[in-house]
């Protein structure tokens, strides 16, 4: 088939590695000329570009989007014309932090306690009634930990909202969590389900450094309730595609953060680490192929190179290390590549994860 894909970043192009041996051809609609380093066909246009989507439209066969802050509106002109998974509600429903937390709260998932800000007075408000410390967050185009202020005591109130405030806010609870999870999901197009096991996290600065997968010290409980929280969202969107939905393990309990409706950094891992790829899994399920299994193949490590290249003789030096390189040029803070190291043995994973920590510094 051919494939259209609003975005053309890394994840786009990982789409494309995993589709191409299953035959299907991709068409990305991305404004950056450098994008996807020369895989697939371009159409360089942003994602809300009327005439750039009117000619998507004409050469694919359905339309799938890499980052969520496509505009609902052009989701919804293109799925007049060709179907696009997953649908556009799945768009609106994440691309808004406050509706998001709403929509967890009406299918009963648990999430941090939270208000809509839109002045300074519900800021303070809030400061009340969330306790100290909580997160102030602009409501949309956040990502990686942007648009964020930690409001720590009375005398951050008035700099997070300078920095912040001239949009719409949510403010959140602090969720003393014991640590970070994110369940990988996959719904085709027969409503066939499909679960990957549930990835342990590392952050700093609001963005993720590490997953591990499967989760160590992982609980047959655990694992149900992300997809108990999962099979909610997917049926509640009539979800077709890959769904990634972050969590906060807070004692034996989850508490949903927030979900992307596509493909996610968090699930790379399964490139190597799994017996069907993310990236495989979300063509198949907009393809209306079978879904592939979930099933682990060992344990994983995916590390993010994050700014900087490491060395890479040494990185590929290190037995069972993959190196995905993006294409993209270096800038601080920037995600220009991951590393996933496979093992059947868990000691062996954790030696050689440590060695490739070492060489990224
Ligand atoms: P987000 O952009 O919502 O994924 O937030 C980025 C990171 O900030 C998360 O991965 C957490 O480490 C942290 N964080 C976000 N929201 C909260 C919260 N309500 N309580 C504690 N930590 C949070």
């Amino acid at each position: 088939m051919n494939i259209g894909v609003l975005g053309g970043g890394q994840l786009g192009r990982m789409l494309a590695l995993a589709g191409y041996p299953l035959g299907h051809e991709f068409v990305f609609v991305d404004a950056a000329p450098e994008a996807l380093s020369g895989l697939g066909s371009h159409i360089i246009a942003a994602p809300d570009d009327d005439a750039a989507l009117t000619e998507l439209a004409g050469r694919v066969d359905l339309v799938t989007y890499e980052f969520e802050n496509v505009p609902v509106a052009s989701a919804r002109a293109v799925a007049a014309r060709v179907p696009v998974y997953p649908s556009p509600a799945a768009l609106e429903a994440s691309q808004d932090r406050l509706a998001e937390k709403r929509f967890f709260q009406s299918l009963g998932i648990p999430t941090a306690p939270f208000a809509a800000i839109g002045d300074r007075p519900a800021l303070e408000q809030a400061s009340r009634t969330l306790g100290m410390p909580f997160i102030l967050k602009t409501r949309r185009f956040g990502y990686d930990g942007k648009g964020q202020a930690v409001i720590r005591t009375v005398g951050d109130i008035t700099p997070a909202w300078d920095r912040l405030g001239d949009v719409a806010c949510i403010a959140e609870g602090f969720v003393r969590f014991a640590r970070e999870l994110s369940v990988l999901a996959v719904r085709g197009r027969d409503r066939a389900l499909a679960f990957y096991p549930l990835v342990e996290n590392l952050h700093a600065d609001g963005v993720l450094r590490r997953s591990l997968a499967p989760a160590p010290a992982m609980s047959p409980e655990l694992q149900q309730a992300a997809e108990t929280i999962a099979t909610r969202v997917l049926e509640a969107l009539d979800y077709v595609g890959v769904l990634a939905i972050e969590l906060f393990q807070v004692d034996g309990t989850l508490v949903a953060n927030e979900m992307a409706p596509r493909v996610h950094n968090s699930g790379h891992w399964t490139i190597e680490g799994a017996e069907t790829s993310q990236f495989e899994n979300h063509v198949r399920a907009i393809t209306g192929a079978p879904l592939g299994s979930t099933a682990p193949v060992g344990v994983s490590a995916m590390l993010n190179l994050i700014g900087d290249l490491p060395d890479i003789a040494a990185v590929l030096a290190v037995k069972g290390a993959h190196l995905h390189l993006y294409g993209k040029q270096s800038r601080p803070g920037r995600k220009v590549g991951h590393v996933t190291i496979r093992s059947d043995d868990p000691a062996a994973l954790a030696r050689r994860t440590k060695r490739i920590e070492a060489l990224l510094g």
